[in-house]
């Protein structure tokens, strides 16, 4: 009956019992002479049999009984040349109150109990049987003892289990029955709650009788450890019981598990057995599908990262700028949205600095490309590097980049930051053996107010960036609400100053310039006018600049040169007599790649002479690509057009370039011209670069002479030509007329011979 217990399943309890009983495997019985008389002596001797079924004993064939109990009672008789007599009884109980009237010798199978130690030696244990409770089926779903107090709970009478439940649980109503067909008929008949009975009982039952509504729903907390008993009256017989059962071969042991339980093991399987497969089954499934999400994982991982690498791509190129890593404009809108929709305080307001890089487009079109990209990334891991991780740094245009914060409402701290960025720019950046420097210009705003449209902080942000461009070039300002009402005044004016340029509200004004030698006017500089309906004269200083940022720059250009050759054309056909027109040139327009044709082409059209034409340029030009600004120049020199260094001294004057160029002409600022005979450093630049000119055979033209002491001094330094209000102001083209440049020569001379 060893169903469970010598079932795969459960292999500990026979591994252990096989021990138990190898401890002999070899042994010979060797009975003592006394031992031998008192068999020899001996009546047969009564074995006493109950029915438990399906193992350890049952009765198969006949009268007489079998089963593993059997099995091993004849082994022994056999090694010890007794004769046993089985006496079969009705009951367990019954067989044990027989033991204990001792009108039997021995016991089939008993646990070995205190009360029956009272009249009952025990040999070892050679089988066990683990109790169950049953229940009718849905019932429990799982079980113990306790769960039974006050319930009618059946065992068979005179078991151990009678002992056990009455000691342990002394509330648990106790149904005693006679068999265990009986105890699981009263179950499956609904009459008690529960049984106590070994496992194979119940699979006996549920199986053999027919009865399929009883279950297993937990342990009884005590289990059989079946040993052979004797009349303790007969001592001599217990020892010879416990040799003979230690001399049991592992092979005879063997031989009798098999016999009984593992051939239909796989059928004889009771309630545990399945349950337990069905443990083993999940647990194997769980351990095959744990191996197969382990292997199917890592080809998945593989997969996994793919795809994350390229969801990673995909959100990193949706969210940042490819050149230089910052991120784009989309970010910048989603984060700003975010941010303005958070609470906002003077303590945490959202905040918006924009940086210009000033004359970036220059290095972009001088130098290539390439170096333009280097500059950009350059500049962006310069900024990070001076941001807070909180701070995002993108990059919304061409030559912008916008930090974003989250900060106090605090000027003092946002001008400290503004400053740091701005120097961050403004260091030189070397590539190969070229440094460039640019600089940068900063606007400002801050949340001050709940804001429904996020957008507009940029807008502000940048109208604060243009007012400093303007106003601050290289600073920063911060947005105030004026500049949104300049904005829309800037871009009223635009759009008339593009209807203007061909109307007779735009013109040009001619300033004389004069030999200082020889009083003579050499040349006349074309300054552009614009006569406004509404609002007068507007000054150059604002519709140029309002012309460079709104892009009309090159076509208000293009105006001037015809209108100014035409006039040169016509002032020739008057028979006056002028070296040369100088017009102004932007660099907007002087980097345009048609220039070179543009100018002969208005040359052409105009009928003017090439060498009555000079094109005065700001030192600005030679930040960008000197090669391609001394190949414009070359190509235009050809042709006879010469060249004047406008406001020099005001830029970054690099001496040497000069030597390369075809520059033919210095203007000195009239900055300097204004404190020659006032301060030092001015008179010691204008001599210097009158030293410089003459050294590279260029002309030197002094501008804004407003003073006699000032044209005197000039004459001293030898100065040889001037412009100025001292000798005429800008004058319309009609004004400009044989007498009138007689005068002036005049005005000259005067002083020059004063
Ligand atoms: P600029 O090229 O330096 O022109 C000289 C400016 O100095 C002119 O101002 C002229 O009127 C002024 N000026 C001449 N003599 C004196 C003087 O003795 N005292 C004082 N205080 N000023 C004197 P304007 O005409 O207002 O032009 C201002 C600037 O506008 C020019 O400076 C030039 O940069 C720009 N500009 C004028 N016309 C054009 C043009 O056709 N194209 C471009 N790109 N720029 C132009
Ligand atoms: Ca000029
Ligand atoms: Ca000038």
């Amino acid at each position: 009956m060893h169903a469970k217990t010598h079932t795969k399943l459960i292999p500990l309890l026979q591994i252990l019992s096989l021990l138990f009983l190898s401890v002999s495997v070899n042994a010979s019985i060797s009975l003592t002479t006394e031992e031998q008389r008192w068999l020899a002596e001996r009546d047969p001797i009564i074995v006493g049999v109950a029915i438990i079924p399906p193992y350890l004993s049952n009765k198969v064939s006949g009268d007489s009984p079998e089963g593993i109990s059997l099995d091993y009672l004849k082994l022994i008789e056999t090694s010890l040349g007794a004769d046993f007599q089985y006496l079969v009884f009705d009951s367990y109980g019954a067989m044990i109150e027989a033991a204990k009237q001792r009108s039997i010798d021995v016991v089939f199978a008993a646990s070995n109990t205190e009360s029956r130690r009272h009249f009952l030696d025990f040999t070892k244990v050679y089988s066990h049987l683990a109790n169950k409770i049953f229940t009718q089926k849905g019932q429990y779903q799982q079980a113990e003892m306790s769960d039974f107090n006050g319930k009618r709970f059946a065992v068979p009478r005179g078991t151990a289990l009678v002992g056990y439940i009455r000691t342990n649980y002394p509330d648990i109503e106790l149904v005693q029955v006679d068999d265990l067909s009986e105890a699981f008929n009263l179950l499956s008949a609904g009459q008690i709650e529960g049984v106590g009975s070994y496992a194979s009982a119940g699979y006996l039952f549920s199986v053999m009788e027919g009865i399929d509504n009883i279950s297993i729903v937990g342990s009884v907390g005590y289990d059989y450890h079946i040993s052979f008993a004797s009349r303790k009256d007969q001592p001599l017989l217990g020892v010879l019981l416990n040799k003979a059962l230690s001399a049991v071969t592992i092979e005879q042991k063997t031989e009798i598990e098999s016999r009984w339980v593992q051939p239909e093991d796989t059928q004889r399987i009771d309630k545990e057995t399945y349950v337990n497969a069905i443990i083993l089954l999940v647990f194997v499934l769980t351990v095959a599908g744990l191996l197969i999400v382990i292997f199917w994982n890592r080809s998945l991982k593989r997969e996994v990262l793919y795809r994350q690498e390229i969801q990673k791509e995909v959100s990193f190129l949706a969210y940042h700028d490819e050149l230089t890593g910052a991120y784009n404009r989309q970010f910048l809108i989603e984060t700003l949205s975010e941010y303005t929709r958070l609470a906002f305080s003077q303590e945490k307001s959202t905040c918006v600095i924009l940086l210009g890089l000033d004359n970036f487009s220059l290095i972009n079109e001088f130098h290539g490309q390439k170096i333009g990209d280097y500059v950009l990334q350059r500049m962006s891991k310069r900024l990070n590097s001076r941001l807070s991780g909180d701070a995002v740094l993108s990059r919304t245009g061409g030559d912008e980049f916008t930090v974003l914060l989250r900060k106090a409402n605090n000027q003092v701290a946002l001008s400290h930051l503004a400053d740091v960025l701005i120097a961050e720019i403004s260091s030189p950046i070397a590539y190969g053996d070229q440094s460039f420097s640019l600089t940068a210009t900063a606007g400002i705003s801050i949340q001050t107010e709940e804001l429904n449209e996020p957008l507009r902080l940029l807008e502000q942000a940048d109208l604060a960036l243009h007012e400093a461009k303007r106003k601050n070039r290289g600073g920063y300002l911060f947005y105030a609400l004026e500049m949104s009402d300049k904005l829309q005044e800037r871009e009223r004016l635009a759009k008339a100053l593009s209807k203007a340029l061909h109307t007779e509200q735009f013109y040009l004004d001619y300033q004389p310039q004069v030999s200082l030698d020889t009083g003579e006017v050499v040349g006349f500089e074309a300054l552009a006018r614009w006569q406004h309906p509404d609002q007068g004269n507007i000054r150059p200083d604002q519709f140029i600049g309002l012309a460079e940022q709104e892009g009309l720059i090159v076509t208000l250009g293009d105006r001037v040169l015809h209108l100014a050759c035409e006039q040169g054309r016509k002032w020739l056909d008057q028979g006056l007599e002028f070296q040369r027109i100088a017009v102004n040139v932007s660099v907007k327009q002087f980097i345009e790649n048609d220039y070179v044709s543009k100018v002969l082409n208005t040359l052409e059209q105009t009928g003017l002479p090439p060498s009555k034409l000079e094109l005065e340029l700001t030192e600005s030009v030679f930040l960008g690509d000197r090669d391609l600004a001394k190949d414009t120049m070359e190509k235009l020199t050809r042709q006879g057009i010469c060249f004047a260094i406008d406001d020099f001294g005001t830029g970054f004057s690099s001496l040497l370039y000069l030597k390369e160029l075809p520059v033919s002409k210095l203007k000195l600022d009239q900055g300097f011209i204004r404190g020659i005979t006032k301060d030092h450093s001015s008179l010691q630049i204008v001599k210097a670069s009158l030293q410089m000119g003459h050294a590279l055979s260029m002309e030197v033209i002094a501008e804004g002479v407003e003073t006699t002491e000032e044209q005197s001094l000039l004459t001293e330094l030898h100065c040889q030509q001037a412009q100025g209000y001292l000798f005429s102001r800008p004058l319309k083209s009609q004004l400009v007329t044989a007498d009138k440049i007689a005068q002036i020569r005049r005005n000259v001379c005067l002083v020059t011979e004063a």
